[in-house]
């Protein structure tokens, strides 16, 4: 008999939070996966299929019976046992909640149904221990980022990787940087001048996400400087992973664990501050994942998610209030822009879009495409990668049409799918605005006055 203490203990050891609060552990974690799970919204279901018509992975692979069967009418039957495995090839991309017209909560469903599994497993696959150490890869691979990145280009070592550990040879991989984003910050020598007077709008917390601190660090650093640039005093705490990608793992242990303790280092920095992440996917986390799907129900969560806000959100909110300076340059381009599922599902427009046109000569060509096939750490994996590809290939299409030298999106590992299988240098949304208000060239552009 299935004993869901005894397996998530077992196999996804709980970790307690500091501060007398204790996390919810991986056995409390899976216990609301098993049997709370989304499945108030179950029986809404009209077997409409409309799920079924919009799911990328669905319409590429035969390996993936569809959301409509792994959600609601298997749900129905599982009640937290025997998950059927093919329930491991959705993505998690949340296509299927958005466009369900009777609010089941498929892919939640199906995210708290893998935990389930894994539990039920005998063993995690090592590969997805290792894939879900975003902050451990940093640290490993900063000081020795010119030998890490030839490690990761070396065709023969990523075959012995793709045998071994299970992460498709083609897969992209983070490219590691010669300097932190903490080394960047206690080393630098803050610009002078500012449009707004330095630091007279009051403090805001950054939070950059364990890829935006070793990987994604120049996009960290225009973040920072923008928000300097009109008027804020940025406060980046030292911080660590958000657990998105072990929850998308199946590992709710580990993740609530994280998401905790980041919320606790986030707190550090001031209780009452507004949180801006430049990582769209774990702004989501921080939001509205960790509680509604893993269960987390920590107050420094509760505290935390009202005060995140994503980057765009937050520039295009503050436009909406007629405080964003406008005094840009003019940039004479158009790009393809893709917004990531993680973003489409927070309900917030596309203010990328908003923000971006607000460029003298800029133009943006939305990809129209429901997702990039990453989905996190799903299109590295060796018996996912060719679903991702497929899943990916229109859009990697549109952006090569589009403009076959940049293109723009906001999370970090759909920009390194989208450059990896296009080609197209793929950037978040802030570098354009960095570059509008003349802090840098934009991929090869130089910013033009704007008469
Ligand atoms: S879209 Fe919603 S109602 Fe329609 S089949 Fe899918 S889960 Fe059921
Ligand atoms: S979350 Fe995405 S991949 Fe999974 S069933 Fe829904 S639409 Fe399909
Ligand atoms: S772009 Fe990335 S975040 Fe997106 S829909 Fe695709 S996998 Fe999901």
């Amino acid at each position: 008999m299935f004993d869901v203490d005894t397996l998530a203990q077992r196999w996804d050891l709980p970790l307690p939070g500091k501060g007398g609060e204790r996390v919810r552990s991986g056995a409390a974690a899976v216990e609301t996966a098993a049997h709370a799970l989304a499945r108030a919204s179950l029986d809404c279901c009209v077997k409409c299929t409309i799920c079924e018509t919009a799911c990328p992975v669905m319409e590429v692979t035969e390996l993936f019976p569809g959301p409509k069967f792994v959600g609601p009418q298997a749900e129905r039957y599982r009640n937290g046992e025997s998950v059927d495995h093919s329930i491991d090839y959705c993505s998690s991309c949340g296509t299927c909640t958005r466009v369900c017209p009777q609010g089941v909560k498929i892919a939640e469903l199906n995210n708290q149904a893998r935990a389930v599994m894994r539990a039920q497993n005998r063993a995690v696959p090592v590969r997805d221990r290792l894939i879900t150490q975003t902050t451990l890869m940093g640290r490993v691979m900063t000081p020795i980022a010119p030998l890490a990145n030839a490690a990761l280009a070396n065709k023969p070592i990523r075959v012995v990787m793709e045998k071994t550990v299970g992460v498709h040879r083609d897969a992209p991989m983070p490219h590691a940087q010669p300097q932190s984003l903490a080394g960047w910050l206690r080393r630098r020598t803050k610009r002078t001048h500012t449009l707004v007077p330095a630091g007279s709008r009051g403090p805001i917390v950054f939070f950059h996400g364990c890829a935006g601190g070793y990987f994604e660090v120049e996009t960290s650093k225009r973040a920072i400087e923008v928000l300097e640039h009109i008027g804020y005093e940025v406060i980046v705490p030292k911080q660590g992973c958000c657990g998105l990608a072990a929850q998308s793992n199946g590992l709710y242990g580990q993740a609530s664990a994280a998401v905790v303790r980041l919320c606790e280092q986030l707190t550090a920095a001031g209780k009452d501050l507004t949180i801006v992440s430049s990582s769209g996917s774990c702004a989501g986390m921080l939001k509205h994942e960790a509680h509604e799907i893993m269960g987390v129900d920590a107050q420094v969560l509760a505290d935390v998610a009202p005060r995140t806000v994503e980057l765009s959100e937050f520039l295009r909110d503050l436009d909406d209030a007629g405080e964003l300076p406008h005094r840009f340059r003019r940039i004479d381009a158009t790009v393809a822009y893709h917004a990531p599922c993680q973003l489409k599902g927070q309900n917030m427009g596309m203010p990328a879009i908003e923000l971006m046109e607000l460029v003298p000569g800029f133009h943006v060509v939305e990809s129209g495409r429901a997702c990039c096939g990453i989905a996190g750490t799903y299109g590295l994996k060796r018996e996912k990668y060719e679903v991702a590809q497929a899943v990916g290939g229109p859009l990697f299409d549109v952006v090569r049409e589009v403009n076959p030298n940049l293109a723009v999106c906001d999370t970090e590992t759909c920009r390194w799918q989208i450059e990896q299988s296009s080609g197209v240098k793929t950037v978040h949304p802030i570098w354009v605005l960095h570059a509008a208000y003349g802090l840098s060239r934009l991929a090869g552009i130089e910013p033009r006055p704007n008469h």
